[in-house]
């Protein structure tokens, strides 16, 4: 593209909310064969919410709420807020876990006083060996709901579960339409379990998933893709996205998002809507032809 149709371009861009840091990225984007997008933040608010709450024999929604939120006091993960919030709104007193561990991408690992608390995934409870047989066909009703369940345990007991769910961008499912409608192939991405990723990928109408992906092999996701000869355009909100934004011949971050996600990233979307990546391509392609 000429000097003049990169400016034009750009300048549109800005108009609509779509922050392009660099020429060559706008004359790629109507190139790419993939978009693979990030489920929370991306297609999702990011805003997760507690739907249920299910204790296991033995005990109660509160001992079990109490727990989980003690231990999440320490994380800033928004599965985390979500449990710490209700708690609050419940009027429960938990205190400040005495130490804390993050496990990435599968949970946490908290003592409160003489307990020791874990919340997370099916992983991590295999991890510490607890048994989630009494509570298992439970989660797997919340995930085909779309639904993330987390195991709570404490002193290698499970406590229950207790699920949240995220809303879908309104404009989720339009501008992924729009997207394969231009014959772009649209993939999800995300460390949430398998079940759940497929009852929202079903719900986004995205054609493929990835699920169960530990934040450091986002990356490789996008590198697989590429070795299939597709060129790929990522879009992500988080700072376990950057990586793969930066591998992705395309980077697009979420404005809504974090920093470093944004640094990376060849574009910004602004608004944080999904419908800016369609822009992004419209643009592409009106500044390859120099028609606005
Ligand atoms: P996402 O792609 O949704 O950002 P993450 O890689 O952060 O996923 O986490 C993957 C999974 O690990 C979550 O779906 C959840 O089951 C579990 N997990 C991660 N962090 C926490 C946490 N603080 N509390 C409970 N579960 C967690
Ligand atoms: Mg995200």
């Amino acid at each position: 593209a000429t000097p003049t149709a990169i400016m034009v371009g750009t300048e549109k861009g800005a108009e609509n909310g779509v922050l392009i840091k660099d020429a060559e990225s706008l004359e790629k984007t109507h190139k790419a064969d993939v978009v693979v997008l990030d489920k929370t933040g991306t297609i999702t608010e990011g805003k997760p919410a507690v739907t249920d709450i299910f204790p296991a024999r033995g005990y109660e929604a509160n001992d079990l709420l109490t727990a989980a939120a003690s231990a999440e006091k320490g994380s800033e993960h928004p599965l985390a807020e979500a449990i710490t919030a209700r708690a609050a709104e419940e009027n429960l007193s938990f205190q400040e876990p005495d130490s804390f561990r993050s496990i990435t991408g599968k949970g946490v690992e908290a003592m409160t006083g003489k307990d020791k608390i874990h919340i997370g995934n099916e992983a991590l409870m295999n991890d510490e060996q607890i048994d989630t047989q009494s509570a298992a066909a439970k989660a797997e009703e919340l995930a085909d709901n779309g639904k993330t369940p987390m195991y709570v345990s404490k002193n290698g007991r499970l406590l229950g579960i207790i699920a949240v769910a995220d809303t879908m961008k309104s404009d989720a499912v339009s501008s992924i339409k729009q997207l394969k409608a231009m014959g772009i192939e649209v993939v999800m991405l995300t460390g949430d379990n398998e079940k759940t990723a497929q009852a929202i990928a079903l719900q986004a109408g995205v054609d493929n998933v990835i699920a169960n992906v530990l934040p450091d092999e986002k990356a490789n996701h996008i590198a697989l893709l590429q070795r299939e000869g597709k060129k790929v355009a990522m879009v992500g909100d988080g700072i376990n996205d950057a990586p793969a934004l930066m591998q992705a011949d395309v980077g697009i971050a979420i404005g809504t998002g974090t920093d470093i996600a944004m640094e990376t990233a060849n574009m910004t979307l602004m608004k944080g809507e999904l419908a800016g990546v369609v822009t992004a391509f419209t643009l592409s392609k009106a500044t390859m032809r120099m028609i606005w």
